[in-house]
């Protein structure tokens, strides 16, 4: 039999690159010492986790694929990682799925892979572990086409005999596993937001859309986790702030199982690698329903963010 594709070798390797990223983030959080660092501000922080394992990721996904851009949201040098947080592995289940014909000849060159080694540190850093996501983004002529969102803290209220962690993935043209879709309740508007980082114009925009709830939580990969599992019927963020490494891996399933995430004006994200890392207009996301939050962003809010 003929090797498997490229994407889909890429995308097996990520997930179990993201299952050593959940367990450095568990083991960090186990030490107690999170060696925090303010980035721009008090709410932009790096933790040791953040910085273990974006050399993780970086480096593992590296070595295995040397000619993909791989783009991580710190700032630091991959050049001497220590072997003890590679990860050379891979999901067998990932490589035994067809590659969609229109990804099966992509060449490693042409990939770009964008990495949020811990989204919602601010959350990680509060104690709100199951915020919490590592987010992997695989790019493909400018298009997020599949991604692996790792939940380390999944299910750590629901007591000892449970299982800790999941990772979710999906590619466009195969689907979205490792969750189970749900869809929101029928006729109920429930927003999803920013718990660390609002504003006027973030809460203005909200109650223009005069939803029935607002769930407010950290980390863009765990709003769109509440998306796809029927928790909340759209994530609304009218700021800019949120970046590529963010949206990318999350983008590729949200698309896979049929959903959609724009700018606050409807333009779609690019992820090449010469894009500019902040989504400056903000981010509304949805897995039905689409037309009726982006109808209602108010025009002030719109000429407020500029793309
Ligand atoms: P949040 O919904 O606040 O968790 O934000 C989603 C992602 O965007 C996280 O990775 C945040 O760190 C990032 N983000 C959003 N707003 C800001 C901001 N004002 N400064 C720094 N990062 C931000
Ligand atoms: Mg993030
Ligand atoms: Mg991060």
């Amino acid at each position: 039999m003929a090797s498997p594709a490229l994407l889909m070798r890429v995308v097996a390797s990520a997930y179990s690159v993201a299952e050593k990223a959940a367990t450095i983030v568990r083991n960090v959080m186990a030490t107690g010492d999170l060696g925090i660092v303010e980035k721009t501000g008090a709410n932009d922080l790096q933790t040791k986790a953040d910085r273990l394992v974006q050399m993780s990721i970086c480096a593992s996904l590296a070595r295995k694929f040397p000619k993909v851009t791989i783009i991580g949201e710190e700032e630091l040098s991959t050049d001497e990682v220590s072997e003890e947080l590679i990860e050379d592995g891979h999901c067998e289940e990932i490589l035994k799925k067809p590659c969609p014909a229109q990804y099966s000849g992509i060449k490693e060159e042409e990939l770009v892979i964008w990495v949020d080694p811990l989204d919602g540190t601010k959350e990680y850093t509060e104690g709100l572990l199951d915020h919490v996501t590592v987010l992997i983004g695989i790019a493909y002529g400018g298009k997020a086409i599949a991604g692996v969102i790792n939940q380390p803290y999944y299910n750590y209220e629901a007591g000892a005999n449970a299982v800790l962690g999941r990772t979710i993935w999906g590619v466009l043209g195969i689907g979205a596993f490792g969750f189970q879709l749900t869809e929101a309740p029928a006729g109920k508007h429930i927003v999803v937001t920013t718990r660390s980082h609002s504003s006027a114009l973030v809460n203005d925009c909200i109650s223009a859309l005069n939803p029935d709830s607002v769930i407010r939580v950290g980390g863009a990969g765990n709003k769109i986790i509440q998306l796809i599992e029927g928790k909340a019927s759209a994530y609304v963020f009218a700021s800019p702030g949120c970046k590529k490494w963010d949206t990318c891996a999350p983008e590729a399933i949200l698309h896979a199982v049929g959903g959609k995430i724009t700018d606050m004006h409807g333009n779609s994200f690019q992820y090449n690698k010469e894009v500019k890392h902040m989504n400056s207009a903000g981010v509304l996301a949805t897995l039905r329903n689409y037309d009726y939050y982006a109808s209602r962003i108010p025009n002030t809010v719109k000429q407020s963010l500029v793309p």
